[in-house]
């Protein structure tokens, strides 16, 4: 048990029962404001504690880190302390954030400077992200992909069932939420019969996935099991994982995806360890073909959150199009990892690994355009009256995503990002 997801905690910071930062939480992010620089924060209901004010100050005398790992752009100096630094961190924090304990509660003026509003914050791409790799997990997801593009009968590929289906994206792209982008231009070949043509996508595609952010691994050669997967799992985020269907559909034979994805990827600032998950846990779909030994996992490995996607138009208010859950995910972060180390594929500190989308058994839970649309044939009415089959310019995407048992509720905040008219 970890005495940091007590239920019955509760912190002299005022929580609201909606938020998605009870004491039970304490997700990381990278934030700066006017006045200070960029650092490592942990949101407390409307607050973020500022951790580098916080080492300065003496609060964290106890633990093996230094000012440097708090007075940085990234989580990455933390997450290279390994696992048992950031929980004694976090045990630490949840310490000093109980309404118990008046070490720090009880000296106003260093509340005064640690606790910052939230809304008074900028939130800065929270990982130095080296490698970035997406699965395509969810067997709803694929299910429906194989049903429209190729056979309703033999809808999953052969190898689908065998192993967690993967690629390697592209890291550089990633961007925090609030930040927007561009439409992508590209190659597309809408007419069977004639030559391709290069312009703006027309069929852009969110994805909603959750991602994880991986400690410092092993030495290139070696492998992770499904057992030891968990020591290697720092926490979790949203992300949308934007797709150019149009673009995609022509450029992927025989390699995979390129182009389609690489021009931008959303994730949300907080990332919240996987330890505040551990309540969380339910099992997964029932694997029906046998896997491999080196796939097989034990326990409960799937985690309940709750997951909803929304458009919002320029100037109108928003739409939710989707509600998932992760917990539908086939394959699980534990089998992703020891797939993807099984050839002795080294993982590094700040990697990104991500689900594919996540879509649930019902058409309202589908979790893309492609397939709440039924590929445009099924337009989607939004609330102010107008249709969508894929995403217009100005429209912005936003994810949420929460765990709860009626008593704590574990969550990410939300991704947000505006597509904006190709350049
Ligand atoms: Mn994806």
């Amino acid at each position: 048990m970890i005495a940091a997801n007590n239920s019955a905690l509760q912190s002299w910071v005022e929580v609201k029962p909606e938020s998605d930062f009870p004491i039970q939480n304490l997700p990381f992010g990278i934030f700066k404001t006017e006045n200070l620089t960029p650092r490592v924060g942990v949101a407390i209901g409307e607050y973020i504690i500022d951790l580098k004010s916080l080492h300065v100050l003496g609060y964290f005398s106890n633990l093996s880190f230094t000012l440097s790992d708090f007075d940085s752009v990234y989580l990455n100096p933390i997450i290279q302390r390994g696992k048992t630094a950031t929980r004694e961190l976090r045990e630490r924090l949840s310490a000093l954030l109980q309404d118990s304990n008046k070490e720090l509660q009880g000296k106003e003026h260093h509340v005064n400077q640690c606790l910052i509003k939230q809304n008074k914050a900028k939130m800065l791409l929270p990982v130095d992200i080296r490698d970035y790799t997406d699965f395509y997990s969810s067997i709803e997801h694929a299910t429906n992909v194989g049903t429209m593009f190729r056979d309703p009968n033999n809808a999953l590929l052969p190898n689908w069932k065998h192993l967690p289906v993967g690629y390697h994206g592209r890291a550089s792209s990633i961007i925090v939420s609030g930040q927007n982008f561009h439409r992508p231009k590209g190659q597309q070949k809408p007419n069977e019969t004639e030559p391709p043509v290069f312009g703006p996508s027309k069929l852009l595609d969110f994805e909603l996935e959750m991602a994880f952010i991986t400690y410092p691994g092993k030495e290139l050669g070696e492998s992770i099991s499904t057992d030891e997967a968990d020591d290697f799992i720092f926490g979790l985020c949203l992300f949308n994982d934007w797709s150019a269907r149009d673009i995609q559909k022509w450029e992927y034979v025989p390699l995979g995806p390129f182009l389609a994805k690489s021009f931008a990827s959303s994730m949300s600032p907080w990332v919240v360890p996987l330890d505040a998950f551990e309540p969380f846990r339910i099992d997964g779909p029932k694997q029906d073909v046998e896997v491999l030994p080196y796939l097989k996992s034990n326990g409960a490995k799937n985690i309940d959150i709750k997951l909803e996607v929304a458009i919002q138009p320029e100037n109108s208010k928003e739409s939710v199009v989707c509600n998932s859950n992760f917990k539908y995910m086939y394959w699980n972060m534990n089998q992703q990892l020891a797939h993807h180390t099984a050839n002795g594929c080294n993982i590094s500190t700040g990697d990104m690994l991500a689900s594919g989308t996540i879509s649930g058994p019902t058409p309202d839970s589908y979790g893309s355009m492609l397939e709440l649309s039924w590929r445009g044939s099924k337009p989607l009415k939004l609330n102010d009256g107008s249709e969508r089959k894929f995403i217009n310019d100005l429209d912005t995407v936003i994810m949420r995503g929460h765990a709860t048992n009626g008593s704590t509720r574990i969550g990410f905040g939300e991704v947000k990002s505006k597509v904006l008219p190709a350049k």
